[in-house]
């Protein structure tokens, strides 16, 4: 009961991943961010760190999925083939440098159960440790290409305010600290509605016509490279769209990635 009421105190000042470290058990990754109590300390011990695709009991050595769901998730090493057929999917939509999920969406399996209770289950905390699992794997890759800055895509606020959180920022503060880059997770968003405002550049056109998203701090972006985080790509007309506002910025590239991709 404590526990809950200590949470329903955090929501009121916005739900965020670490809060649910707190209920979780997972302090000490966010010990930068996060101040450590007694109580807390104690809930960690109380409360079992669990597989999230079987079930079973973590070692102190295993972060999200335990060493067997590790070592069975279908991976699509995507990283390491440049024109692997989802970066094909994005040919003459989107100019992308590299598309890349870590594994294969299928369904039923355990690892949908997985996406499902990131999403739908109140788990942020899940999508920070898969993402910051695949991070640590990027990173030990030679050919993934780094990029400069990660930004997820940003969720309907519809959505966002009924969720209580944005699934692909959860996974995109998980690769940020797994792979050591910058997430900036303002730098894009997807506002309420269409501004009826009085447009006058060319960018400002061509957002008008896209719409959905808008580049907040175009400076930041200026040359650079963007890696796009979301958590299933299915037909990519979401991160298409993302794209495309983020190339009308000044030399930047941008790159995709997901914790999986559902084969249509
Ligand atoms: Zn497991």
């Amino acid at each position: 009961m404590k526990a809950q009421g200590t949470r329903r105190k955090q929501r009121l000042h916005g739900k965020s991943v670490e809060n649910y470290s707190i209920r979780y058990g997972f302090m000490h990754l966010y010990t930068k961010t996060t101040q450590m109590n007694p109580f807390t300390d104690l809930l960690s011990l109380l409360l079992p760190r669990t597989c999230p695709a079987c079930g079973k009991s973590l070692k102190d050595w295993e972060e999200c999925l335990c060493l067997i769901c590790l070592g069975r998730l279908p991976v699509t090493n995507f990283h390491s083939e440049p024109d692997n057929p989802m970066a094909e999917m994005f040919w003459g939509r989107v100019k992308l440098l590299q598309a890349i999920a870590w594994f294969y969406f299928r369904k039923g399996s355990a690892y949908q159960d997985v996406l499902h209770k990131l999403k739908y289950n109140d788990r942020p905390d899940i999508g920070f440790l898969m993402g910051k699992q695949y991070g640590y794997e990027l990173r030990q890759s030679q050919d993934f290409v780094r990029p400069d800055l990660l930004i997820p895509v940003p969720l309907n606020p519809k959505k966002q305010r009924k969720r209580g959180f944005n699934q692909s920022e959860a996974i995109a503060k998980g690769l940020s600290d797994g792979l050591g880059i910058s997430l900036a997770s303002r730098a894009l968003t997807r506002p309420l509605a269409t501004s009826t405002q009085t447009r006058k550049s060319r960018y400002d056109r061509y957002l008008n016509v896209s719409g959905k998203f808008k580049v907040t701090d175009a400076a930041l972006l200026e040359n650079k490279h963007v890696l796009l985080i979301d958590d299933v790509i299915t037909t990519g007309a979401t991160l298409e769209a993302c794209a495309e506002e983020l190339l009308a910025v000044q030399g930047v590239v941008v790159s995709v990635a997901a914790l999986a991709w559902a084969r249509l």
